[in-house]
């Protein structure tokens, strides 16, 4: 067997259209004909509308700093490169005694595979979901790792409208890639690729993520 055929794939994307599960008050994603062949036109071409939160997305320091770097100015290499995919069985939040034995160490892009890997496909929004705690972002920003990624819409608790994880990763120009569905992907380590799209001056910007596995 050759090389590439040890190689697999995961696909982590929230597939975009019409009837989304979208965070309660962002923009609904729509797309439409603006020329369609069922409608007599030599081609297809629609016109889609969306929130830069939708789906599968990066948040970038701009989400909520007015002086924040935006989504463009990420350095590509956060969403490039080795990841690890580390579970967590927190009830409600997850704290820094659910990371301390993770190995987590300087320049690492980390992914949190929580139970709400359950419900990230689901068909409505789920509020109680799990989230991190500000202690938690506090210890990955100390860790000094280069990219957070979460199986839900947001890192921070639904119900705290300061949004204090977002702040102090931001803060530290730590991009966060939201709306992961790990529902399969084991614990362990892959090579991530999750490039968004090049959309200037953006607060964020919806993600193709996958992950790239070795059978061993
Ligand atoms: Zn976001």
């Amino acid at each position: 067997m050759g090389e590439e055929d040890k190689r697999f794939l995961y696909d982590l994307t929230v597939p975009l259209h019409p009837g989304m599960v979208i965070y309660p008050g962002d923009p609904l994603f729509t797309k439409e004909f603006s020329y369609s062949l069922a409608k007599g036109a030599g081609f297809n071409v629609s016109a889609i509308t969306l929130g830069s939160h939708t789906g599968t997305h990066v948040d970038a320091p701009a989400h909520f700093y007015a002086d924040g770097i935006t989504l463009e100015q990420i350095p590509l290499t956060c969403f490039l490169g080795p990841a690890k995919v580390i579970e967590i069985n927190a009830k409600k939040s997850i704290f820094p005694h659910h990371l301390i034995d993770k190995g987590i160490k300087e320049g690492d892009r980390i992914l949190f595979k929580t139970a709400n890997s359950e419900f990230v496909r689901a068909r409505s929004f789920h509020p109680d979901y799990i989230y991190l705690s500000p202690e938690a972002a506090k210890y990955l920003v100390d860790a000094k790792v280069i990219l957070v990624g979460f199986d839900y819409f947001s890192i921070d608790d639904f119900y705290n409208e300061d949004n204090p994880c977002h702040k102090i990763l931001l803060a530290k120009n730590i991009p966060i890639l939201e709306g992961l569905n790990l529902a399969d992907v084991p614990e362990g380590n892959y090579y991530l690729m999750a490039l968004p799209l090049k959309i200037s001056g953006s607060d964020a910007g919806p993600v193709r993520a996958v992950l790239m596995g070795e059978k061993v």
